[in-house]
């Protein structure tokens, strides 16, 4: 076998090699995000974050009547953020239906 040959042959079982570890990498992650989610009691300090940020933002729409309706239609209690505008919107009309 010609040594270019070789090489790329070298090349390309180096590479699957790369592949199979990244895959373990990815299945350990996926594992360790799982047990965290699993635990209970010990709230992270980014849980914490979110908890206060959505306060803040519950607060904010209560102030103003609007925003506890749709912004395209209307709908009582919008769950969405249209950030391109800043607008409240429904499940349906975000998209995500
Ligand atoms: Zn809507």
């Amino acid at each position: 076998m010609p040594d270019a040959h070789r090489g790329y042959y070298a090349e390309k079982e180096a590479k699957k090699k790369k592949k199979k570890k990244e895959e373990e990498e990815r299945r350990r992650w996926e594992d360790k995000m799982h047990r965290s989610s699993k635990a209970s009691g010990s709230k992270s300090a980014a849980n914490s974050e979110n908890d206060r940020n959505m306060a803040q933002l519950r607060e904010f729409q209560a102030g103003v009547a609007e925003n506890k309706l749709c912004f395209d239609c209307g709908q009582k209690g919008p769950t969405y953020i249209n950030m391109t505008v800043g607008s409240f919107v429904c499940t349906k009309c975000s998209g995500m239906l």
